[in-house]
């Protein structure tokens, strides 16, 4: 009892830490919700979080004033879908040698270190929120995350999957019975719905903050009691699905399982679209932009210049008639990079907002592209209260721009101003 009360009393003694008060003022703040502009946008942060958003409105004594003069604010940045601990090198050609490589050449430890790297240029380029969903050895993306939480490297904030679910073979080629050994390293293998819980109670066990799982590789593809199983398992603990799905069948599975995105979706059909639109089932298109990777395209795939042009035609256009598809019938889109392609003349973060274009040439107004990546990706995180936008409460991951982001999306890639947690980043 006596050490209870000493303690108390030693509790009380410890002067409370001082209150950090920062201000970022600015020409003018987006307020992505409605849409509009707010002029002249005073934005008070107490200890990483923002305190208020005012126009014109009062600096408090005592407090840092970040004044960036003209220029826009926009709330930070997320990407729904991303590998930090993977960066290809496209001349050694596609994903199969590529991720032979990874796998046989790396450890997790040597992973979570290029992850830093990665990480630190999507946070600079103004993406503070990523979710890592696999690809990033046993557990690596855990290590890289709780890191950047424990403010021992500086990276964006991460939600991770760790291992992503597959069927057998994971998203390896054919390799030889020795070979696939290293299947495991990479994906947690599972057959039949028992399996599927159990490796969806493993990947929290290790740390995961929601499931991957890669519905399709090939003719490979899990049935829907094994999809309903991961659901079921990761629904009950309030933790959500990512599924990997292309292609009729797989499409389907995930949307009658009732994950809550399907990533990629590259061809899906129209019912399968009207069921993801009723169960409020987000999709991740993953196109960046493939302008100014030709070479490396020419090189990975050894095509020539008309090849490259053909296929980047036929890419572009497949693309945004699934995105015009998705949004007319009322699918909800959220951000994802899917970015894993080292391109010398980008940063990761460069390259990962290429999506974002890709969205504006699929039709989608600035404002709904923004969305995608703030809002709408809040949302599908589950961190409506802490990111997304700028707004009492909430973090204070803050962006800004010295254009219009709202007549021209690739502002987006011209970022002056990053703020992590009330943190300046980038200045
Ligand atoms: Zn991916």
């Amino acid at each position: 009892m006596k050490r209870v009360l000493f303690f108390l009393f030693a509790c009380l003694c410890v002067a409370q830490p001082p209150v950090k008060v920062k201000v970022v003022k600015a020409g003018r703040m987006l307020e992505v919700k409605s849409g509009q502009y707010v002029q002249n946008p005073v934005v008070v942060i107490e200890n990483g979080r923002i305190k208020s958003v005012d126009a014109a409105g009062k600096i408090p004594d005592g407090a840092e004033v970040i004044d960036l003069g003209r220029a826009t604010l926009l709330p930070g940045l997320i990407d729904c879908h991303t590998h930090l601990l993977q960066n290809y090198d496209m001349n050694l050609g596609g994903d199969d040698p590529n991720m032979l490589l990874t796998v046989g050449q790396m450890s997790t430890a040597k992973r979570a270190l290029l992850g830093v790297k990665m990480g630190r240029e999507d946070l600079e380029a103004g993406i503070t929120t990523v979710r890592d969903l696999g690809n990033s050895g046993h557990n690596g993306d855990v290590a890289l995350r709780d890191a950047i939480n424990e403010g021992w490297v500086v990276g964006p904030r991460m939600l991770v999957s760790t291992r992503a679910l597959a069927a057998a073979g994971g998203q390896f080629g054919g390799l030889n019975p020795i070979a696939q050994q290293l299947v495991e390293e990479e994906y947690a293998v599972v057959a039949g719905p028992d399996e599927a819980r159990k490796a969806v109670r493993q990947a929290f066990y290790d740390g995961a903050d929601l499931i991957k799982v890669i519905v399709n590789t090939g003719p490979r593809v899990l049935a829907l009691d094994e999809m309903k199983a991961i659901v079921d398992e990761a629904h009950r603990v309030n933790k959500k699905v990512a599924a990997h799905a292309i292609g009729d069948l797989a499409t389907r599975v995930s949307a009658d399982a009732g994950v809550d995105s399907i990533e990629h979706a590259y061809t899906i059909p129209d019912d399968v679209l009207k069921t993801m639109a009723e169960k409020k089932i987000f999709m991740v298109p993953t196109d960046p932009r493939l302008e100014g990777m030709e070479d490396l395209i020419k090189t990975r795939y050894h095509m020539t210049d008309d090849q490259v042009a053909n296929v980047m035609k036929q890419r572009n256009a497949a693309a945004k008639s699934r995105i015009d598809r998705a949004v007319k019938v009322g699918v909800r889109i959220a951000a994802g990079s899917d970015m894993y392609d080292g391109n010398p003349s980008w940063t990761r973060g460069f390259a990962s907002l290429t999506v974002l274009e890709s969205y504006a040439e699929g039709g989608m107004a600035p404002i709904e592209v923004i969305r995608t990546a703030t809002v709408n990706a809040a949302d599908l995180l589950g961190m409506t209260r802490t990111i997304g936008s700028i707004e009492p409460g909430k973090f204070a991951d803050i962006i800004a721009v010295s254009g219009d982001p709202l007549t021209d999306i690739r502002e987006l890639h011209k970022v002056t101003f990053v703020m992590k947690g009330g943190e300046v980043i980038r200045k």
